[in-house]
């Protein structure tokens, strides 16, 4: 599926419509010494540790791509509703 790589959309901030820029969201490194990170280690620490069963078999076979505009006037950035698409691309429209 090919997406813009801008669109004229509405800007909250703004109050008005912008040509805004399109880019796909990506998920941030983790931290290891998050509390929920060492939670977790600590958890399935030990025998019997795995405390939930690993996902053999994943139902779906496609990840979701979220959008994220951003406003040139005033950089806000807004994120649109993640789409299961298989392959995607930017394309100038
Ligand atoms: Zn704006």
């Amino acid at each position: 599926m090919n997406l813009p790589k801008a669109k004229n959309t509405f800007c909250p901030k703004c109050n008005k419509h912008t040509i805004q820029k399109i880019s796909i969201y990506k998920a941030g490194k983790r931290r290891g010494m998050a509390a929920g990170e060492r939670r977790h280690a600590q958890r399935k620490k030990g025998y019997g540790g795995q405390k939930f069963p690993k996902l053999a078999k994943p139902a779906k076979t496609t990840k979701k791509v979220t959008q994220v505009l951003t406003c040139p006037d005033c950089n806000k950035k807004m994120m649109k509703k993640g789409i299961r698409i298989r392959k995607f691309e930017l394309v100038a429209k």
